[in-house]
Order: structure tokens, then C-alpha cells, then sequence
């Protein structure tokens, strides 16, 4: 089977010291056919307002580097994971105009301005279902005001940080928002992430793909999240057993912008 590992960060992120060789021979002995690197842009991530990137001109020589060392082997591909949030839509625009990358994230780290990386967020929000709720809401906001990016990074970005008996994020429990987010997702053309990275502690609600899949979504990308050589291809056995049983015939990759999608039955 070909499987893409479509979102990892290499040493141009800053919460990560994993070389894009060291990635790609972990991921050849894995047996993964392609991969992308997709360092953070965070405009105005940290509490001080400062942004979070990288060079993109060093980032893409990296790439075309290692591009070309592993050729035949495993396909690199250029990416970044844009970190969004409503007043920082200008700023990306700006920061990534005359970029060519192969795939783009969006991702929705924040929320007012707090990271629930960091634990502050969910002693605010101690009621999971409002604390979930309001994320969903700012994804939304967020998609709404932006939509440059192939794919939805982690819409359940949350359960990773929640101290809940159950950190699931369940369509049943907020379906209104998560329909808003497929239906939006699915109009603008944007394939939805599988992020693998948690789903042995807090499993995926086959629902959520369901749903995406009833309403004409296709285009489902998986992706480890990877900030370290050992969590390279995480749960994606399992993951493809998920999208295979949601229905799903493909899962995609994408070059140039554009989605390749990869028969998995
Ligand atoms: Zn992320
Ligand atoms: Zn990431």
C-alpha cells in the first residue's frame, strides 16, 4: 500500500530537533512512500505576540536537497502548517505570497490567543463540552475568514490536551458545529486530516468521518504529527482500518497543490 505521512516538523520548527534525514531513513525502514515537512507558521503564537516560522527559502533548499538524496526511495514533499487565527489573516497572506509549496495546513492552535498545549486553557474551560464547543467555533471562524490550505490539520487538535474520564471529541455532542465544518470544508474543495498522533489514548469518532463522507467529502490525508524520529508513522495501521471502514476507498497526498489519491482496497 502507498501511504503519504503528510504532516511531521523538522529542525526549522522550533519544537523540533529532527533532521529531514534522519526523518526520511525512519520513514523508508517504515516502509511509508512519501512524506512532507510542515513546519510551523504561527503569526503571533507566543505570549508576547511573537511569530513562530521559519526561512522559507533555506526550508525549501533543505527540501529540494534531501529531495533529491532520497530520490526513488521516498518522495519528499515541501509543506507548511499555517497556525491560523482572525486577525492574523493578512499576515499569512503577506508571509507566504510567492511560496510554492506542495501542501499547505491550516491549522487552529489558538483560541483567544491561548495554546491548550500549555494547560491554561482547560483550567478556564473545565466543562469539556463548552471548552470543545468554543475550539470548534473558533475553526470555523477561522475557515471562514481563510481558506489558502488543502487540508483541515487536527480538527480535534483538544483531545490531545483534555483531562476529561473521556477526551473523545464526539460528532453526536456537537454535530451543528461539526456539520458547519464538513459542509465548509467540502464547498471550498479542503480534505480533512487524520492526525494519528493521539488516537491510542483517545480514540477517533468514526462518526466525524462518516458524516464527512455522507457529505460528499472525499479527500482524507493521514498524518503522524511527528516532532520526533519514534513517532514517524504512528497509529496508521490503525488509522487506515478506520478510513477504510468509514467507507473511504483512497487516501490522498498531495503535490504541487494538487491531491493524488492512493487506493487502499
Ligand atoms: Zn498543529
Ligand atoms: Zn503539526
Amino acid at each position: 500500500m502507498t501511504l503519504y505521512d503528510m504532516h511531521m516538523h523538522s529542525n526549522f520548527s522550533f519544537d523540533s530537533d529532527m533532521t529531514m534525514e534522519a526523518a526520511a531513513r525512519r520513514s523508508i525502514s517504515l516502509g511509508l512512500s512519501g512524506i512532507a515537512f510542515t513546519d510551523h507558521l504561527d503569526v503571533n503564537y507566543t505570549a508576547d505576540g511573537s511569530d513562530v516560522y521559519y526561512d522559507f527559502e533555506q526550508y525549501l533548499d533543505a527540501v529540494s536537497k534531501v529531495k533529491e538524496e532520497f530520490k526513488g526511495k521516498l518522495e519528499i514533499l515541501s509543506a507548511v502548517e499555517v497556525g491560523l487565527q482572525p486577525h492574523v489573516v493578512n499576515e499569512n497572506i503577506k508571509r507566504l505570497s510567492g511560496f510554492e509549496f506542495d501542501y499547505k495546513i491550516g491549522s487552529t492552535h489558538l483560541i483567544s490567543r491561548i495554546d491548550p498545549y500549555d494547560g491554561s486553557y482547560f483550567k478556564v474551560e473545565t466543562d469539556k463540552t463548552h471548552g470543545y464547543r468554543r475550539y470548534l467555533n473558533e475553526v470555523i471562524r477561522n475557515i471562514k475568514l481563510y481558506h489558502d490550505f488543502n487540508v483541515l490539520g487536527h480538527f480535534d487538535y483538544l483531545v490531545r490536551y483534555g483531562h476529561f474520564e473521556d477526551n473523545t471529541m464526539y460528532y453526536s455532542e456537537f454535530s451543528e458545529e461539526f456539520d458547519e465544518i464538513l459542509k465548509l470544508i467540502t464547498e471550498l474543495g479542503i480534505g480533512l486530516e487524520v492526525n494519528t498522533r493521539s488516537y491510542d489514548r483517545t480514540p477517533l469518532d468514526l462518526s466525524v468521518l462518516l458524516r464527512y463522507k455522507e457529505l460528499g467529502g472525499e479527500t482524507v490525508v493521514i498524518g503522524s504529527d511527528a516532532h520526533r524520529l519514534s513517532r514517524i508513522g504512528k497509529n496508521f495501521a490503525a488509522a487506515v482500518e478506520l478510513i477504510k471502514h468509514c467507507g473511504f476507498d483512497y487516501i490522498a497526498h498531495f503535490r504541487k497543490g494538487e491531491p493524488i489519491y492512493e487506493r487502499i482496497r
